[in-house]
């Protein structure tokens, strides 16, 4: 694929997807932070149906500590791996607190640094939070970028490296969310829609040859689907 073809692209998944965000719903960067550390292996439609609650009675780090470990539970228990996240959850709220003046940092170190907080986290909020041109490879974008041929890479670090060095400057910012959004309805995992996809006509797609490439190993390390 070369850079003309990236760039047309981009260029047609903006127009077809005119507001690309997240669909995590939040009021403030706290809250998004928290969702996201919700969202791993769990839907944003998941996360949202809790969250609504939970931020109705808690959306600051002192709010949510004053739940405590069960009463954050009792918002979140639908969600997987709750106890884990609730334990996370609590433990960044605690540092937010305490080493932060309760504002989530801007840094990825210091986010990296938040249980809970993997690189993938990191780059939705440094993306989605603070508009940095940052590139959270989740499930979506590792199939599109293997399978379209955008980024095509054996692990996510491979595919965010090569996303960040051939997406076209000016689509960087909102490439995340174009990309999720598309693999979300569009180029789907098991039934990609190609009949009626905008960029069928540039897609590299060739089911046999990407039947046999996603037979390698891949994105455990470090990879928190959302769906
Ligand atoms: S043509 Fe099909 S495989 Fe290619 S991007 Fe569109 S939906 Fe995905």
């Amino acid at each position: 694929m070369n850079s003309a073809q990236r760039l047309e692209i981009f260029k047609r998944l903006s127009i077809a997807i005119p507001n690309p965000t997240t669909e995590l719903k939040h009021n403030s960067t706290f809250e998004l932070l928290i969702a996201v550390i919700l969202s791993a292996q769990a839907t944003d439609k998941g996360v949202n149906i809790a969250t609504e609650k939970l931020f109705a009675a808690a959306n600051t780090p002192e709010a949510i500590l004053a739940l405590g470990i069960e009463g954050l539970e009792s918002y979140i228990k639908t969600i997987g791996l709750y106890r884990a996240k609730a334990k996370n959850v609590i433990a960044t709220c605690r540092m937010l607190v305490e080493q932060h003046q309760s504002q989530v940092p801007k840094t990825r170190a210091a986010l990296e640094a938040l249980p809970g907080v993997g690189r993938k986290t990191a780059n939705v909020i440094l993306n989605t939070a603070f508009g940095e041109p940052t590139i959270a490879v989740d499930t979506h974008l590792f199939r599109l970028g293997n399978r379209i041929k955008l980024a095509p890479g054996k692990n996510v670090l491979e595919v965010e490296e090569k996303y960040l060095k051939t997406i076209p400057l000016q689509y960087m910012k909102d490439a995340h969310h174009l990309l999720i959004l598309h693999g979300r309805y569009t180029c789907t995992a098991r039934r990609p829609k190609c009949a009626e996809c905008c960029i069928e006509d540039l897609c590299e797609y060739n089911a046999k040859e990407y039947a046999t490439s996603t037979k390698l190993p891949h994105m455990k390390p470090i990879m928190q689907s959302q769906s």
